[in-house]
């Protein structure tokens, strides 16, 4: 059944399906987790359950699990306005008028909140209203990485599912599952430093995969020292626009500022960082940011960007 795409949680994924086979949904589930515990995962799967027309819910194989899983059931609604830095009142009650709507094709309408901590006192004051309230085909989904930012009346009026980190031997399946070409070093890494959660190491992984080049070419040659190296990785860029040349010096600088942290014994935030970390110490390091700061002052100004690779081939030697 459906429940199985969340990894991991074997109980929670248990009393879910005891509760979906007995029919029984609650109106409001607060689902709580880190960054990359699954908590959309989870959200949708209800949803799924909710709206699905088969016997075994959520199936994932009717049109209305489908359009729930790929975020285009019209019964299934996002309460969020990523450009906003909180979830405004306005959004909410929004949602409250739409609530009493009957729903388009199915027999519930789903809210998800996916920032839930996001709500000023305001906000979740008006929520608290529809939750005491609401109509018998309404369910709220709350996704939150900090229950404890939600009024006491709002988290007792919820079902809590709290997702919790994965097993290194579940992690390592799944991710070499994502990422086939990923070196298993790579993979280790990102188990460890994501603490479990799938989503960060994925993304970890992703960063990992996306790095420029460049920035690899320039990281090998200050940790190496290898003048022939800092070249060749100097010389094609007298050829870039200055617009690329600012955001390239502010990745190196952000590696040399990552390879100072695993100097004092934080744990390393990319395999070029501690390449850089262990071979530099920290004056030559912060000798080369300055550099780079310097550099890109003059790629602000108008000098040329040829001279300014020239400058950092003496500069970085
Ligand atoms: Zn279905």
């Amino acid at each position: 059944m459906g429940f199985e795409t969340l990894l991991g949680n074997a109980r929670l994924k248990e009393n879910l399906r005891a509760g979906v086979s007995r029919g029984k949904l609650s109106h409001s589930y607060l689902i709580s987790g880190p960054e990359g515990a699954g908590k959309r995962t989870l959200a949708r799967l209800l949803a799924a359950a909710a709206l699905c027309k088969n016997e075994n819910k959520p199936c994932l194989a009717c049109s209305a699990c489908r359009k729930v899983m790929a975020d285009t059931h019209p019964d299934y609604i996002t309460v969020d306005d990523p450009e906003k830095k909180t979830v405004s009142v306005e959004l909410i009650r929004q949602a409250r008028a739409d609530m009493y709507v009957r729903p388009n094709e199915g027999d519930k309408k789903i809210y998800c909140i996916p920032r839930a901590q996001d709500m000023r006192p305001e906000a979740q004051n008006a929520l608290l209203k529809v939750m005491e309230e609401p109509p018998a085909y309404g369910v709220f989904l709350l996704l939150t990485d900090n229950p404890e930012k939600l009024l006491p009346t709002i988290r007792s009026r919820c079902a809590q599912l709290r997702l919790e980190g994965l097993s290194p031997e579940i992690m390592e399946s799944a991710l070499q599952k994502a990422f086939p070409n990923a070196e298993a070093g790579e993979i280790q890494g990102a188990i460890r430093r994501s603490g479990g959660y799938l989503g960060q190491a994925k993304a970890l992984l992703q960063e990992g995969a996306q790095t420029d080049p460049k920035t690899e070419g320039f990281a090998g040659s200050f940790a190496k020292k290898d003048q022939l190296l800092l070249l060749q990785t100097l010389a094609p860029m007298e050829k870039m626009h200055r617009e690329q040349l600012i955001p390239l010096l502010q990745q190196w600088k952000e590696i040399l500022l990552q390879a100072l942290t695993y100097r004092s014994g934080v744990q390393a935030q990319s395999a070029l960082a501690q390449s850089i970390g262990s071979a530099r110490s920290a004056k030559e390091i912060l000798t080369a940011i300055r550099h780079l700061d310097t550099a890109q002052e003059y790629a602000q100004g108008n000098v040329s960007v040829g001279a300014i690779c020239g400058y950092l081939v003496w500069a970085l030697r």
